[in-house]
């Protein structure tokens, strides 16, 4: 579904990323994860096309999109959830999710409405009301039903966890498993809370200052030395 290969990016002079490779097959959970300023946000911003690239290459179902632009790789099939998810407080929660749709030329927004209501029941209650009034955790779930709102068969997931109380946390999970199970989405999502991201991926990455520095099954990760001690303070 999506491979990366050799990927460098810059903020000015200073390289965020030094020539990242990895790969997330069709279906699959991915997890990439890492310390504060590791380069995850600039990875996931580089395959969304919102971040310039300076060397390497992003494809995307065999096609190359290193240079597309980010509404075309929309098209494509990549939707991200956002760090910090990034909801539009005072529009509605039905407009919010309408907005994941504007580059639909479809008629079919209105099923698409209905699944997601069906997967986040709590926002059909409050369909009507100011996106702002929820709490942390049913803005994630917005900003993941913004998402699924395009259509995507790549769902990139920035930091989904942060904010959260842990018991969120769970639930935010338990429906990513959810979601990869009844649409067959494909799934890369980074995260700080290692242990979480770790739990649900089939694979996963681990980056350390620009660079892929571990790579396995979640479990074999999670049972890792060096992840358990550098990530999971065990
Ligand atoms: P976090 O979990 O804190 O978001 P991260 O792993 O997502 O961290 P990035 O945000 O991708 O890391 O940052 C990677 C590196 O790039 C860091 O050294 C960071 O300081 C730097 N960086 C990020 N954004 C900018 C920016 N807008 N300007 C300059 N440097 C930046």
């Amino acid at each position: 579904m999506l491979q990366v290969d050799g990927l460098h990016s810059s903020y000015g002079r200073i390289e965020a990323l030094h020539g990242v490779s990895l790969a997330v097959n069709r279906g699959e959970i991915v997890a990439l994860v890492g310390g504060n300023g590791a380069g995850k946000t600039t990875l996931l911003r580089s395959i969304s096309g919102v971040q310039p690239v300076n060397g390497g290459k992003v494809s995307l179902k065999g096609e190359d999109i290193t240079r597309s632009s980010p509404h075309e790789r929309v098209r494509r099939g990549i939707a991200q959830v956002p760090e910090g998810r990034q909801i539009f407080a005072p529009l509605s929660i039905e407009d919010n999710l309408r907005l994941g749709a504007y580059l639909r030329k479809d008629r079919k927004v209105g099923e698409d409405l209905e699944q997601v209501y069906g997967l986040f029941p709590v926002l059909k209650e409050r369909r009507f009301n100011p996106a702002g009034g929820l709490s942390g955790g049913q803005q994630q779930m917005l900003a993941i039903g913004r998402a699924l709102m395009s259509r995507p068969s790549l769902l990139l997931l920035d930091e989904p966890s942060m904010g959260l109380a842990p018991i969120l946390v769970d639930q935010v999970f338990e429906i990513i498993v959810r979601l990869r199970e009844e649409s067959g989405v494909t799934v890369f999502l980074v995260e700080q809370n290692a242990f979480a991201a770790l739990s649900i991926a089939d694979r996963g990455y681990v980056i350390e200052t620009g660079d892929i520095a571990l790579s396995g099954t979640g479990k074999a990760l999670l049972e890792d030395p060096r992840v358990r001690e550098a990530y999971l303070g065990v």
